[in-house]
């Protein structure tokens, strides 16, 4: 797996989509790597949608920083798909169903403007699947969004890394790292640096405790409709995302206490009720799942090299918005590795570092 006499580049520990995409990243880049993770069931990432849509509906305005962050995340999973010939990644419309006339109206101003157009198409939908859905108000459509079938694109993955021999299944042991200034060692492996990418379990890391994790549960179900249903993605207060045959991923909730990560009756209760004011024909819940998003209070990425500590580093904070947020900034931080680049100032850890 590794030289006795010359370390490796990088240890990653966590095989969410953070340190998928930042391992991909690397392993382009010809750079020697090993991954450790125990494959948590529930992660993140496991059970996300892996939906990523352009637009904040709150205010209608761009998600942050999209314009980059969009074409590229396309092209790296694209490029990834290519590689390991499979399909993980999917453009799809977000249906908007509107829940009051001036939503409307304040739809059709915004699809107007400039920088907002190539996202809000400026036609509205008058009724929209009147056969299945309640749309008495119309809808709007967002372009430009979709989404990673995270799971399926995590266990090729993992398949991969196998196949690679770079892999180690287990649990990281914290206390079992070795740090010098300039390399670290993990039971007899010896890399430049490391980088965490532990999802929420970041909490537990002993050199990251200052950094301001607000960690946030989700539940989400899968379930099967009996009639017919649009194949576009369906918002209005939950999401329904068409995976074929019927199926539907229908989330998420948002709860910041009892963060385990079983799913609750409270939660399929909360999204059942949201979800009949959308859909008119009968459904069976086929799934039902949880898992604990690694939100951060700024709602920024947490990234970084470790002030104290040049081998230990983080690529963690996604958030709600892994899919979209991973390959820009695994891209990036890769490139801030070989000192190619200064690190973003909105998702640097120093941002929260008071020596
Ligand atoms: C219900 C729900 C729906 C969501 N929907 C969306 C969505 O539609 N779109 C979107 O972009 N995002 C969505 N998200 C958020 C998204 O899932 C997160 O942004 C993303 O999964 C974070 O990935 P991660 O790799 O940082 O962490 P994780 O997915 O938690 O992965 C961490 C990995 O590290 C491993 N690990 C941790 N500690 C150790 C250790 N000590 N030793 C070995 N291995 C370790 C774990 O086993 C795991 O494999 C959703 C989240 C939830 C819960």
């Amino acid at each position: 797996m590794h030289s006795k006499s010359s370390p490796l580049d990088f240890i990653i520990v966590g095989q969410g989509i953070a340190g998928t995409v930042m391992s991909q990243i690397l392993l382009e880049q010809e750079k020697k790597i090993v991954l450790i993770d125990d494959w948590n069931y529930s992660a993140s990432s496991k059970v996300s949608a892996g939906l990523y849509n352009p637009i904040v509906f709150k205010r209608l305005t761009k998600s942050w920083r999209v314009d980059e962050l969009l074409p590229f995340a396309e092209i790296f999973y694209k490029r990834l798909e290519q590689q390991l010939n499979e399909r993980f990644f999917f453009r799809k419309e977000i249906i908007k169903l509107f829940s009051e006339e001036n939503e409307k109206i304040f739809w059709l101003k915004k699809a107007k403007e400039e920088g907002l157009k190539e996202y809000l198409a400026e036609a509205i939908e008058e009724v929209f699947f009147p056969e299945s859905l309640n749309s008495p108000l119309g809808a709007g459509n967002v372009r430009k969004a979709g989404y990673v079938d995270v799971k399926k694109m995590l266990s090729i993955y993992r398949e991969f890394l196998r196949k690679q021999n770079i892999l180690v299944e287990e649990k990281f042991n914290y206390s079992d790292l070795l740090i010098q200034p300039d390399q670290i060692e993990y039971k007899g492996i010896r890399a430049k640096k490391i980088i965490f990418c532990e999802g929420f379990r970041a909490t537990e890391n002993p050199w990251f405790q200052w950094l301001p994790f607000k960690l946030s549960k989700g539940e989400i179900l899968t379930i099967k409709v009996e009639g017919p249903c649009p194949d576009q993605v369906i918002n209005k207060g939950v999401f329904l995302l068409p995976l074929g045959n019927n199926l539907y991923k229908v989330g998420s909730t948002y709860h910041w206490e009892d963060l385990n990560e079983q799913p609750t009756e409270k939660g399929k209760i909360e999204l059942c009720e949201k979800l009949e004011r959308i859909l008119k024909i009968p459904y069976q819940i086929i799934a039902h799942e949880a898992g604990i998003r690694p939100t951060v209070s700024d709602r920024r990425p947490l990234i970084g090299i470790h002030p104290q500590h040049p081998a230990i580093t983080v690529f963690n904070g996604m958030g709600t918005k892994g899919a979209m947020l991973a390959p820009y900034f695994a891209a990036h931080f890769s490139l801030v590795l070989e000192g190619k680049e200064t690190l973003n100032k909105e998702v640097t850890i120093l941002r929260f570092w008071n020596g």
